[in-house]
């Protein structure tokens, strides 16, 4: 396997290989692109069927956080880290303290963060051995705690505007959203738009959520296919990702997409095809950026020595509306998809080492 020559490698600065044979450990953490500041990102562990499915999911992943906190105006650059093994049977406090030596070793360049099997019980382990370290428990002074219910706080605020710009309104009172996945933002997204007056038709694998949703929001359920099929407004994928492709395209019937989801396009090319439909997009690293912003304001308030202050987080995350209208207007006017848009602006930022200031004041 050659890590300069792999289809993802896509100009990555950095990317080390860890082991730690006391523990366990073997991890790899990869540095995409420190132009705009230090790389943030989740630390995944999954149980890879190959060291190279290691490196391909590192390599993208990073790769895509350059993106995100580019487009977001955030002063920090595109980083994550993988541990190789089924957390359930080999993660132990120790080999999470042994992750941290690794933090430390990349020198501040990478700050890590809980992701996919890895919790903010993990993160306090890491945060014995580095700094560098991000989405500790709440108790912890500083620490910020679960970020699901800021990110769906941020989903909600994107999703507004794109209701705002495709359907010219204000406010969401009788329109229908299609929530598929009721887990730690989904959940958190249909209180914001039941209070908002909106009807929710929701689906998920998890019946025992999906009656909690129909009692507390008189929410209409549908099986987990039929999700596509369904008269309403706004789908907003919470679940998988791939879910907006060539099957699932031709069955919609919304005029928004906004939802919390990571890489809802199944190809690039489904940006396209969802702009000839006439539907909006809201790009999904675009609106799911409520849990990078609250924990950027975590790390601010802790090497600053001041306290997190949710208020501002809250304000801060808020401010997804606007660069969501900002990207609308952008693709509108170069008569490009929304996707296409975002990520045209994001490259021009982390390419260029040019930090929107304003946005993070
Ligand atoms: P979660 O695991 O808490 O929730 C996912 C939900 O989807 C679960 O309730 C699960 O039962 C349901 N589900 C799984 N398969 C399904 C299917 N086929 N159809 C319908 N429902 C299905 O995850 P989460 O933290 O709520 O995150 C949701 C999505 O948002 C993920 O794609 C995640 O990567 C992304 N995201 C989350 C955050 C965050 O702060 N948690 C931040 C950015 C992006």
């Amino acid at each position: 396997m050659f890590v300069f020559d792999h289809k993802e490698f896509d100009e990555h600065e950095r990317i080390g290989f860890f082991h730690d044979a006391e523990t366990g450990l073997k991890a790899i953490i990869a540095i995409h692109n420190t132009n705009c500041g230090p790389a943030l990102g989740g630390c995944r562990m999954w149980d890879y069927a190959s060291e190279e499915e290691a490196v391909t999911d590192v390599l993208r992943l990073s790769r895509g956080m350059s993106y995100k906190a580019a487009i977001t105006g955030l002063p920090l650059g595109g980083g994550k880290s993988v541990i190789i093994g089924d957390a359930r049977k080999i993660k132990t406090p120790e080999m999470m303290r042994a992750m941290g030596r690794a933090v430390q070793q990349m020198g501040g360049d990478y700050i890590i963060a809980e992701d996919v099997s890895t919790s903010v019980e993990d993160m306090e382990q890491v945060a014995k051995e580095t700094s560098f370290v991000v989405g500790l428990p709440a108790k912890q002074g500083s620490g910020s705690g679960d970020p699901s219910p800021l990110t769906a706080y941020g989903v909600f605020a994107g999703l507004k505007s794109a209701v705002k710009t495709r359907l010219d309104r204000t406010d969401l009172k009788g329109l229908t959203v299609a929530v598929q996945g009721l887990g730690q933002v989904g959940y958190n997204l249909c209180r914001h738009l039941h209070e908002e007056g909106a009807k929710l038709i929701v689906t998920d694998i998890n019946t025992e959520t999906i009656d909690k949703a129909v009692k507390e929001f008189g929410a209409v359920s549908v099986g987990l296919d039929e999700i596509y099929d369904v008269d309403a407004d706004v789908y907003a994928p919470c679940a998988l990702g791939a879910t907006l492709n060539d099957d699932t395209l031709a069955r919609l019937k919304v005029s928004v997409i906004a939802g919390a989801a990571n890489n809802q396009l199944a190809e690039s090319r489904h940006g396209d095809v969802i702009k000839d439909m006439n539907v909006l997009y809201a790009p999904d690293y675009v609106i799911n950026a409520g849990g990078l912003i609250n924990v950027w304001h975590e790390y601010q308030a802790r090497t600053q020595g001041k306290a997190y202050d949710i208020d501002a987080v809250k304000k801060h995350i808020g401010e997804i509306a606007g660069t969501t209208g900002m990207i609308f207007k952008y693709a509108a006017q170069n008569d490009i998809s929304t996707a296409a848009a975002a990520d045209s602006i994001a490259e021009e930022r982390f390419k260029a080492d040019e930090v929107v200031e304003e946005q993070v004041a």
